[in-house]
């Protein structure tokens, strides 16, 4: 079932008039493209005069659960790219990538995938001749061999501790992002503690403007119309596509972000408020992870706003430090640790997801916060990072789900969710799954907490002040519950010890643990 997505272009026509495998030069092998590597760095630059490979594999559309949103973007990607390069390109519709390589018939470079199990595949590829030749991946503005370096340190001996701080001092040093010479501008890495206001009070929204929003257009309705048809399982609802899919799409998004909304990034990165599910995120996260934005284009378009002087340092540099730093150190500590990773379990989390979870039913959920967050990944695929850490994992690891299945719910729910950059995210940043490699102590937190940085409590029917009762905030309860539980982890740890002495002043611990053994709805 192997059809040429455009009607002059089918498989068999692939090879020039005229020409056989054998005649084409080195220099003009094909280069095939995953639909993550979707950038001009990709297929520019020296590989400008090789033709391109891109495919529509239905074996990976049907791989997992997706959400719709995400397979209309990846889709749509993928056929915006072949419409951008016109002749130079051929896009195969095939049942899987052999297939369609088989039907291309001719050897095709491709660069290294961005996953353990696509990389197995790729080599098994070359070895059966398809993919001549595997290059580095492009799309990360630091390579995995100058990780490796980095990883071994100076002395020549392995680097025994891992920390972002050290590795995005590294990335501003060496890209020279953010330096005056061999210091840090203004004279300081981290402007952390100017950063994280809660929301200003009595503000239903930011006051910033809206975030960039793409035209759809015919590309965008013939997806729709053939996954409608393609009948594919799929997990939450259809709408609007919200995030950029091309190259000038990203450039526009990434410029509106930079002229009018970075200068209140910083400030508000882990607030929340009911009506603004954007606050003043930069929404760059899906054209990032589609390869069609290099992270380089987005630091030196957030550093020359600081150096006209249009966006505070503050924030600057916190939006810099997502990307150069965590992105990046995410990226590699993925390659690092390798695929067992994801079998860390180390706090011992068996729950299955309940299915209000996996279905996105948060008209279940009345906690309010978690139901706001839910319906965002129900309606668009996303939300935002302090959503994903404090409400959404800190839920997960109060109520201890499965890390892996929570991973793979990440993968398949978020618009942005690929497989590198979720089991460092989840199973170590948001579950403390793997004993503390990416993250210092476990993320959780009571309603206390929520309720600064948000204004969901007002509206809630839990009460974040109370543990205990009809109204117990589940955040508040779970936090107690989820302390008690690794009570002797968290004692030995500095940075926690102080919550498990807090928890032994409790004089209803009792009841609260008994409370939340039979908790029922969230
Ligand atoms: P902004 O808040 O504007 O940040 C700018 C950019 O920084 C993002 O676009 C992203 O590319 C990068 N970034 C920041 N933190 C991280 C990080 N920890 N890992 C990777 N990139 C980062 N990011 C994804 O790209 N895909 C995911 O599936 C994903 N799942 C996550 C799951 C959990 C449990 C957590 C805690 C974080 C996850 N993140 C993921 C990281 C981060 O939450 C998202 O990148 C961000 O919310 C995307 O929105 P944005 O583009 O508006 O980001």
């Amino acid at each position: 079932r192997s059809v040429a997505e455009r009607p002059d272009r089918s498989a068999n026509s692939a090879c020039p008039a005229g020409r056989t495998i054998e005649t084409v030069t080195a220099d003009e092998t094909p280069l095939w493209l995953f639909a993550d590597q979707l950038g001009p760095r990709v297929y520019d630059g020296d590989h400008a005069r090789r033709p391109v490979l891109l495919i529509e594999a239905d074996s990976a559309l049907r791989r997992r659960r997706f959400h719709r949103q995400k397979l209309h973007l990846v889709v749509s990607a993928l056929r915006h790219t072949a419409a951008e390069l016109g002749d130079r390109s051929t896009l195969i519709r095939a049942a899987t990538y052999r297939e369609a390589l088989r039907s291309y018939g001719r050897p095709v470079l491709v660069h290294e995938p961005t996953s353990h199990a696509a990389e197995r595949f790729v080599h098994r590829l070359h070895q059966d001749g398809l993919v001549a030749d595997i290059l580095p991946t492009p799309t990360f503005a630091l390579s995995r061999a100058e990780f490796q370096q980095w990883a071994i340190g100076k002395d020549g001996k392995p680097r025994t501790r891992f920390r972002m701080e050290d590795f995005y001092r590294e990335q501003r040093r060496r890209f020279e992002v953010l330096m005056d010479g061999d210091e840090p501008v203004a004279g300081r890495w981290n402007f952390d503690t100017d950063n994280r206001e809660p929301p200003p009070k009595g503000s239903r929204v930011l006051d910033v403007e809206p975030p960039y929003r793409p035209d759809e257009d015919e590309i965008d309705a013939q997806v729709r119309r053939d996954l409608d048809e393609m009948g594919l399982p799929t997990v939450g609802a259809d709408g609007p596509r919200l995030f950029a899919v091309t190259p000038a799409e990203a450039q526009r998004a990434l410029q509106h972000f930079v002229d009018r909304r970075l200068g209140a990034f910083g400030r508000y990165e882990d607030a929340m408020l009911s009506e603004d599910w954007a606050m003043a995120h930069s929404l760059l996260s899906v054209p990032l992870n589609l390869g069609v934005l290099h992270p380089l284009d987005a630091v030196h378009a957030a550093e020359q706003a600081y150096r006209h002087g249009s966006a505070p340092l503050a924030a600057v540099e916190g939006f810099i430090r997502q990307i150069l730093g965590w992105r990046e150190y995410m990226w590699q500590l993925y390659w690092h640790f390798g695929p067992e990773y994801l079998d860390n379990n180390q706090l011992g989390a068996h729950t299955e997801l309940p299915d209000w979870w996996t279905e996105l039913d948060a008209e279940a959920v009345s906690a309010e916060c978690l139901r706001q967050a839910l319906a965002g990944v129900r309606d668009r695929g996303w939300a935002h990072h302090i959503e994903r850490l404090m409400v959404l994992g800190s839920h997960a690891l109060q109520r201890g789900y499965d890390p892996r299945a929570l991973s793979e719910w990440f993968a398949t729910a978020f618009v942005d969710g690929f497989g590198w950059v979720m089991p460092t995210n989840v199973i170590g940043m948001s579950q403390h799954a793997d004993g503390g490699k990416v993250a210092t102590k476990p993320y959780t937190s009571g309603g206390a907490y929520i309720s600064k940085m948000s204004d969901h409590c007002g509206n809630c029917r839990f009460d974040p002040k109370k543990r205990l009762g009809a109204d117990a905030c589940p955040f508040t309860a779970g936090y107690w519950a989820f302390t008690h539980r690794h009570a002797d982890l968290l004692a030995g740890n500095m940075r926690t010890a102080r919550a498990v002495s807090s928890m032994k002043r409790l004089a209803d611990l009792d009841a609260v643990l008994e409370q939340e053994r039979h908790r029922q709805s969230y």
